[in-house]
């Protein structure tokens, strides 16, 4: 595999004004692999319970994830969260997240994923993504990504992550959080000085404002007209973010921008549909035509 995905597989339970969806497959991993999959062979990190079902491993292997890292726990329950979201959509409520195999998880790299040059710690416990990056041999770019829990009770850890990871990609609450400064500029400038090298703050329906190796870039968001579901938009803009890179040069300044580009056109896409419904059919040629949409959105010459 040429990326390897650390984080959670779930079963999500959904409820947004177009609808609702129980146990669809979900959690940051599988979002991000998905997405990572239209770019590069992904190599998946995690866990499930024995109730994970068949057709979410085919799926995910239909399109060529690798699922040796993905850790069968017999007699378990794979994780599960449930949000509702409000007529504005930027506003979610969580209603439960239950951990059951997460709670005990060790991730533990086949000897295939460890020579990976490239990985992506997604939102787990930071200790956890500190035994992943001490398994990596020859890292090139490693990026994570963390939440408002975390922040909250494990902060040390937090810090340390970011202290060994070339990139962050984080939303604008987590950047403020993890700061105390109430502006996203200064936010992400204060972020980049914890150590990573490349910060993208993520701020939803408003795009995502990257700080890589000191200079701006400001990704406008599309503007979408049949937003169905958000959830998982943060991990799939990761997941094309990172997919990208894994076959770009990241000593180039620019490759940067247009991962962010393409983490857009991704985010766009799995946005469209519940769970994984708006992803799963999209093309390597739907990812391009929209990327030439999106050049379009944000060029200066019309
Ligand atoms: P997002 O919309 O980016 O917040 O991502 C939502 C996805 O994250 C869902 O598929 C959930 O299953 C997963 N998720 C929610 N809470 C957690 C958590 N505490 N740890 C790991 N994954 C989570």
């Amino acid at each position: 595999v040429s990326l390897v995905v650390v984080g959670s597989v779930a079963l999500d339970t959904v409820t947004a004004p177009a609808g609702s969806v129980r146990d669809a497959l979900g959690g940051s991993a599988v979002f991000f692999a998905t997405a990572a999959s239209l770019f590069c062979p992904v190599g998946v990190v995690g866990v499930v319970g024995d109730d994970f079902p068949e057709a979410g491993r085919r799926l995910l292997a239909d399109r060529g994830v690798d699922l040796e890292g993905l850790e069968t726990v017999k007699g378990g329950a794979t994780f599960r969260w449930e949000g509702v979201y409000h007529d504005d959509l930027n506003q979610r409520d969580t209603i439960s997240t239950e951990l059951g195999v997460f709670e005990t998880f060790e991730p533990k790299l086949p000897d295939s994923y460890k020579a990976t040059q490239v990985a992506f710690l997604a939102n787990i416990d930071p200790k956890l993504q500190l035994r992943v990056l001490d398994q990596l041999e020859a890292p090139r770019f490693v990026a994570c990504d963390t939440m408002n829990l975390w922040i909250d009770i494990a902060r040390d850890s937090v810090c340390e992550v970011l202290g060994r990871v070339d990139g962050v990609i984080i939303n604008d609450q987590e950047a403020k959080q993890l700061t105390g400064l109430s502006d996203t500029v200064r936010a992400a400038r204060a972020v980049a000085e914890m150590g990573p090298r490349v910060v993208a703050v993520k701020k939803g329906e408003h795009g995502c404002l990257l700080l890589a190796d000191g200079a701006w870039f400001a990704g406008a968001a599309l503007p979408l007209e049949n937003v169905v579901d958000p959830t998982g938009a943060g991990d799939t803009f990761a997941g094309g973010f990172m997919g990208y890179l894994a076959g770009a040069d990241v000593g180039d300044p620019a490759a940067f921008r247009r991962a962010v580009a393409y983490g857009t056109v991704l985010a766009s896409f799995a946005c469209e549909g519940f769970s994984l419904e708006g992803l799963v059919p999209v093309t390597r040629e739907d990812v391009e035509a929209r990327l030439a949409e999106y050049a379009r959105l944000i060029s200066l010459d019309g």
